[in-house]
């Protein structure tokens, strides 16, 4: 059984096409990054993977479950976390708030509980001694490990992510590519929506190409990289 099983998926924006029967496999653990030009439905095809653009045909199924309009979505966006392009933390929230308050209001879990565990994965994402701090007296690239770590807390299934490296550096960028390595060995799936092909090349198992709103070919890095 597929952790993530999407066939046929397809989103319009009132007449327009975005997503065109798109058709996808995904693995427990398994690295997907999607590349295409820009407008071609990379972003509205990972917010369709936990509902944040519902989709209008086709069936999105994870672990065996159909997810549609009667799916909770709470529940979902907690094992189908997404990392924004633009982090979109809660300014006026330390980055221990940050990471504990979903588990808090969403699963009820104790301030305590819930900001221990916070404490663990702040360490485990190398920003342990960032955690009284607000985002706005972090780098990017700390704030990245913020978003990261916040959607751990909610002990997901698949972390979704737009254009994680859009603002960083590449010291930056390489412990990005460290903390997905981990969530993979973790069983942790992660979609990727990436412009840098250095990213793309070091963190994908595959590569999924997307034009015009279909998916034009999927392929491991190596073919990708080197096709002529
Ligand atoms: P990408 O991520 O590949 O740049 P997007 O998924 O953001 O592409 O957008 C795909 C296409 O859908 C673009 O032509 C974009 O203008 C259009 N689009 C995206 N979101 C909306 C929206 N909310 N309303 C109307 N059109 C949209
Ligand atoms: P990205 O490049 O990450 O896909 P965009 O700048 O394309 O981001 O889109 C940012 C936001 O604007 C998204 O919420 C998207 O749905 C919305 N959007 C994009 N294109 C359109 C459009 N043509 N009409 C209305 N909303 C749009």
């Amino acid at each position: 059984e597929k952790r993530l099983s999407i066939r046929d998926l397809s989103k319009l924006y009132n007449e327009f096409v975005a997503l065109d029967h798109i058709s996808l496999d995904i693995e427990q653990g398994e690295k997907i990054v999607v590349l295409g030009p820009s407008g071609s439905g990379k972003s509205t095809f990972i917010r369709c993977l936990n509902r944040i653009e519902p989709h209008d045909s086709g069936v999105l199924m994870i672990d065996g479950k159909i997810i549609d309009q009667k799916t909770d979505l709470t529940e979902l966006r907690g094992r189908v976390g997404m990392v924004f392009q633009n982090y979109n933390l809660f300014p006026h929230l330390t980055v221990l708030e940050n990471c504990a308050v979903a588990p808090r209001l969403v699963r009820s879990i104790p301030r305590g509980q819930a900001e221990d565990t916070a404490r663990r994965i702040l360490a485990q994402v190398g920003i342990a001694e960032q955690a009284s701090k607000y985002p706005i007296q972090l780098s990017g690239g700390q704030q990245q490990r913020v978003a990261i770590a916040r959607a751990l807390c909610m002990d997901p299934e698949i972390i979704l992510f737009d254009e994680p490296t859009a603002a960083l550096d590449p010291e930056a960028i390489s412990g990005v590519v460290l903390i997905i390595n981990d969530l993979a060995a973790q069983g942790i799936t992660t979609v990727c929506v990436t412009h840098e092909m250095g990213f793309a090349r070091r963190i994908a198992d595959r590569i999924v190409f997307m034009d015009k709103g279909r998916v034009q070919e999927i392929t491991p890095p190596e073919e990708f990289f080197t096709a002529p």
